[in-house]
């Protein structure tokens, strides 16, 4: 199938355009009302507050480039809100930590400080921050010190703010109308899997749904829309946020895995993906959850864990769209824009730069993007894989159509009457009639196979009573045929079709200096027809009919009347006919 990768570029520098517009708009859009540390410093759990206060112990300007100290100092200076009003809260980006203390200096060295545990931070409504009260800050304040123990990110030093309201440091309103917009995209996705799962039963359709549902958790919490809904911990958010984007990462492994066609994927990339998959899912997925046991490596070794799943589905990718698969170059439009965004965020994430929380919105874009792409791909993969179905049903059931009937006269053959004979005995068929025509040999001797072959055809032609539903005539091999037969006088009916015989025969197949007739053998189930009987045995009957119609001068029929009621059959055998 032919694909057009024009438009796939199209696209695909259109939504790369678009994402490096909105990228610098989105960035200034807040935090000019923040104030930001001017220094950081670092140290051991023994140090105090009052070893803060001289300027000496701090490192100022740059930004915190420390993970996971123990310890993580930071310091505002009073000049920063000299001119406005002064700042009420510490926001900070969501991220787990053991206690936050927050004082307040004043020129005479004088120290007001309180400290908070984890779960006394209140998640603000429009964004993955949470927020604590600074004791007051007064004229006389000199600056504002902050002591974090045991920060698990970087982003909770990084993104630290004071301000004086929410709104400072929140998203804007735009910001989250794209978040909840995209997340009113991926429940769409996710029925769809669902429909697609009771119709298609595919693996990949299960591993889509895991991937919509990880991103749907990471808009949730990383994005902060979870915060209009209910309150949750400030632990649980941290947790929640970067355990959603390991799902997501995993799964869209996993999905890859299974999703590209046979042949696409060399077999041993195809098993890179899974196993990256099951890795990104335990791996990261455990240092998501973020321990106090762990926080020395918890962060970075998230990071560096989760680096590989976007290696491997840009590799897997490019391999596969060499390979010629189509469902790929889908797969390449849809997730070219979130891995790069993600690169993005994980460049931010290491702490390699410092850029505004805002900045996430174009991976909510991207995710958006994503899910309409991938939900187009499978749309696109299931219809292939229904016309691959229909076709083979198809085949089959034309290849049965063969095997089932006799080439030369068309009719049905016998291991097509054998397959339905059950069927047929259920719908009525009551009354069995073999026909053999008689002296047959000598048709072939004379005038050779092919005038014999007419001679079938027109027999055939003489059974197969035109439209009549209620009888079935069958070719069992050679000139023997069967004739089916159902509904009132049925021995007379086959005798008519016996009779026609030789006169079709003469019109069809001129210069037989001889009538072809036949010889029948008829079994009737009769008042017995409840009673079930094997094809075997019916022909096994029929056969020893005719065999008595042969022996007593050919051109006839015999006929049994089978009864429940009496055990010797009623057994005629008919004289010749005129
Ligand atoms: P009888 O009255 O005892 O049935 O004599 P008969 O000659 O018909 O004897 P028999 O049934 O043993 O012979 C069947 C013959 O039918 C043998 C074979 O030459 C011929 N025959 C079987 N199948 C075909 C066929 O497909 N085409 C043609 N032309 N002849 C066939
Ligand atoms: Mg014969
Ligand atoms: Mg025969």
């Amino acid at each position: 199938m032919a694909f057009p990768r024009d438009l796939v570029r199209l696209i695909l520098g259109a939504v790369l355009l678009a994402l490096a517009w909105a990228a610098p708009a989105v960035a200034h859009s807040a935090q000019e009302m923040a104030h930001t540390p001017t220094c950081h410093a670092t140290s051991g759990p023994t140090r105090d507050l009052a070893a803060m206060a001289p300027r000496a112990a701090w490192i100022c300007g740059g930004a915190p480039t420390h993970r996971s100290p123990p310890v993580a100092w930071l310091r505002f200076e009073a000049e920063a809100w000299a001119e406005g009003a002064p700042p009420r809260f510490f926001y900070t980006r969501t991220a787990r930590h053991e206690a936050i203390t927050l004082a307040v200096l004043d020129a005479e060295g004088r120290m007001v400080s309180r400290r908070f545990g984890e779960s006394e931070g209140t998640p603000i409504a429009a964004g993955p921050v949470f927020k604590l009260p600074l004791p007051e800050v007064t004229p006389d304040t000199r600056a504002v010190i902050v002591r974090i123990d045991k920060p698990h990110s970087i982003p909770l030093l990084a993104e630290a703010r004071l301000a004086d309201h929410p709104e400072a440091v929140a998203r804007s309103q735009v910001e989250m109308l794209v978040l909840a917009l995209v997340l009113g995209m991926l429940v769409l996705p996710l029925l769809f899997d669902i429909t697609f799962y009771l119709v298609l039963r595919e693996r990949f359709v299960v591993y889509h749904a895991l991937l919509v549902t990880g991103m749907i958790g990471y808009l949730l919490f990383a994005g902060g829309l979870i915060n209009l809904f209910v309150v949750l911990p400030v632990a649980w958010l941290a947790v929640l946020a970067p355990l959603s984007w390991a799902i997501g990462c995993g799964a869209a492994q996993l999905f890859l895995s299974a999703f590209l066609e046979a042949g696409a994927l060399a077999p041993w990339v195809r098993r890179l993906a899974f196993w990256g998959g099951c890795w990104t899912l335990a791996v990261p997925g455990f240092f998501a959850l973020q321990f106090h046991a762990t926080q020395p490596v918890d962060d970075l070794a998230y990071f560096l864990s989760i680096t590989p799943a976007a290696a491997i589905a840009t590799f897997a990718i490019v391999h596969a769209i060499r390979r010629g698969s189509r469902s790929a170059v889908f797969l390449a439009v849809a997730w070219t824009p979130l891995i790069m965004t993600s690169l993005e965020r994980l460049a931010r994430g290491l702490g390699l730069y410092v850029g505004p929380v805002s900045l996430d919105t174009m991976m909510f874009v991207a995710t958006g993007i994503e899910v309409v792409v991938i939900s187009l791909a499978i749309a696109d993969r299931f219809l292939a894989i229904r016309h691959e179905r229909d076709a083979a049903l198809s085949e089959a059931r034309m290849l049965e159509q063969i095997s089932t009937r006799d080439a030369l006269t068309g009719l049905m053959n016998r291991r097509g009457i054998e397959a339905r004979f059950d069927e047929l005995l259920a719908q009525g068929f009551d009354t069995f009639a073999l026909v053999d025509l008689d002296r047959f040999k000598a048709i072939n001797d004379l005038h050779g196979h092919q005038v014999g072959d007419a001679a079938l055809i027109a027999c055939a032609g003489a059974l197969r009573s035109g439209s009549d539903r209620d009888a079935i005539a069958v070719r069992l091999g050679g000139e023997e045929f069967v004739v089916l037969l159902r509904g009132p006088r049925t021995l007379e009916r086959a005798e008519a079709l016996r009779r026609a015989i030789p006169m079709r025969i003469a019109q069809e197949v001129p210069g037989l200096e001889m009538p072809v007739t036949a010889s029948m053998g008829v079994v009737m189930l009769g008042d017995a027809a409840r009673h079930k009987m094997a094809f075997a045995e019916f022909y096994a009957r029929a056969d020893a009919l005719m065999y008595e119609a042969k022996a007593s001068g050919r051109n006839r029929l015999a006929y049994e009347r089978l009864t429940v009621f009496s055990s010797v059959p009623e057994r005629r055998r008919d004289e010749r006919a005129a």
